[in-house]
């Protein structure tokens, strides 16, 4: 490396420094220590080594309010399941039945009865899109986790706080919208108590193969539309006062709705099941090579499969199908039947009369981007037979659109 370049580098690496010095400045200074709660940090488990703040210490800065115009109503799309309509709770019980004690549904939202516990669907639920319209009790009594307290229990395992945050605060990482214990929300988008919010989640369980932890698991949530978790990783789902540590889910479970003594309530409740992802199977995203290899095969054989049922007429059918598999995977039988019917179909085109051949000029075209496309990827070689020839006859009959003015 030459003197200078070892300079710029140099300067480079301070300039980077700096950046990362300033970012924990502005974090710094963005602390207001509450003066009435000294000793904040004694409450949960302690920072670690991957943690800078306390589980649940109330330094930490507070989530930025933003105003919005209030809950996102979205109606349940066709392949939803929807869990409440405001009209009945059949599909709900309570998690420890209690007599003479149950949630209630008034003005078609569902509200938790103090005293009744938490409800959860009587449905196990894995990997879904949720969406839950709440509101918190419009008569407001209590402070920080007393005020407007549910939550939504995703498998009924790792909670997306509820909380009224309204002017309320409380520890950050168990505010409203926050994966309790485990990742404060972005911001506070909350309406007023009273007045429905709407939450958009996302959520993906864990995942373990052989006792080990494959994919942390993940939240997204949008409250009132506004992004509050951007793909947080559960750390194990969180919990009160304890560090979570990477723990290992089943495949579904209910989704729980808390009860924390206030009337908080529900309306508007959806959820639409996710496909696997691909560490599990799933076939989207990119994909290890064994199993891509795999899934190749098997495109390719139904593939070919097809080409065999489209036998017949001017074999153009077949021909292109035959082609299509061989984008997935070689196989020697298609590539010889491939060539065979290009050859056999082009040489239909040469035996007509010239002026009779226009009919063919849209097939023509079509199969030389086809061959091009095929030799651009290296899927045939360039001197497939039938290449030459319909190079040949689109510049005989002067057909190339190209050329055209
Ligand atoms: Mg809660």
């Amino acid at each position: 490396m030459r003197p200078d370049h070892v300079l710029r580098s140099r300067i480079r690496l301070v300039v980077a420094a700096g950046v990362s010095i300033s970012a924990h400045v502005a974090v710094a200074e963005s602390l207001h220590p509450d003066p009435q709660r000294l000793g904040a940090a004694f409450y949960g488990d302690p920072p670690d080594a991957a943690h800078p703040w306390g589980v649940h210490d109330r330094n930490r800065p507070q989530p930025e309010v933003v105003s919005t115009a209030g809950a996102v109503t979205i109606p349940p799309p066709s392949d939803a399941v929807v869990l409440f309509d405001g009209k009945d709770l059949s599909g709900w019980e309570l998690e420890r039945p209690k007599p003479g004690k149950e949630w209630v549904i008034h003005d078609e939202t569902m509200e938790c009865v103090p005293g009744a516990g938490s409800i959860r669907t009587k449905e196990k639920i894995g990997d879904c899109q949720l969406h839950i319209e709440w509101a918190a009790p419009s008569l407001v009594k209590g402070e920080g986790q007393g005020r407007g307290n549910s939550g939504v229990f995703l498998m009924g395992l790792t909670e997306v706080q509820i909380l009224d945050n309204f002017e309320n605060s409380s520890y950050p990482d168990g505010s409203a919208g926050a994966v309790y214990g485990v990742n404060p929300p972005m911001k506070n988008a909350l309406q007023p108590p009273g007045e429905f919010n709407s939450y958009d989640i996302v959520f993906r369980r864990p995942i373990f193969q052989d006792g080990k932890q494959v994919d942390p698991g993940y939240l997204t949530v949008f409250c009132n539309g506004v992004l509050i978790q951007d793909h947080t990783p559960l750390e194990g789902g969180g919990g009160h006062r304890k560090r979570s540590k990477p723990t290992e889910f089943p495949e579904s479970g209910p989704l729980k709705l808390q009860n924390h003594g206030n009337a908080v309530r529900f309306r508007n409740i959806w959820y639409r099941s996710l496909p696997p992802r691909a560490v599990e199977g799933g076939t989207s995203g990119a994909l290890e090579p064994q199993v891509t290899s795999g899934l190749r095969q098997e495109i390719a054989a139904a593939l070919r499969g097809d080409a065999l049922s489209l036998r017949g007429g001017d074999g153009l059918r077949e021909f292109y199908r035959s082609l299509e598999s061989l984008v997935y995977a070689p196989d020697a039988s298609m590539l010889a039947r491939s060539k065979e019917l290009s050859t056999a179909y082009l040489a239909v085109v040469e035996n007509t009369a010239r002026e009779e051949r226009e009919k063919h000029k849209k097939a023509v075209l079509e199969m030389r981007r086809c061959l091009s496309y095929m030799v651009k990827h290296g899927r045939v070689d360039a001197d497939f037979p039938a290449r030459r020839k319909v190079d040949a006859l689109v510049e005989e009959m002067d057909w190339d659109p190209k050329k055209k003015q």
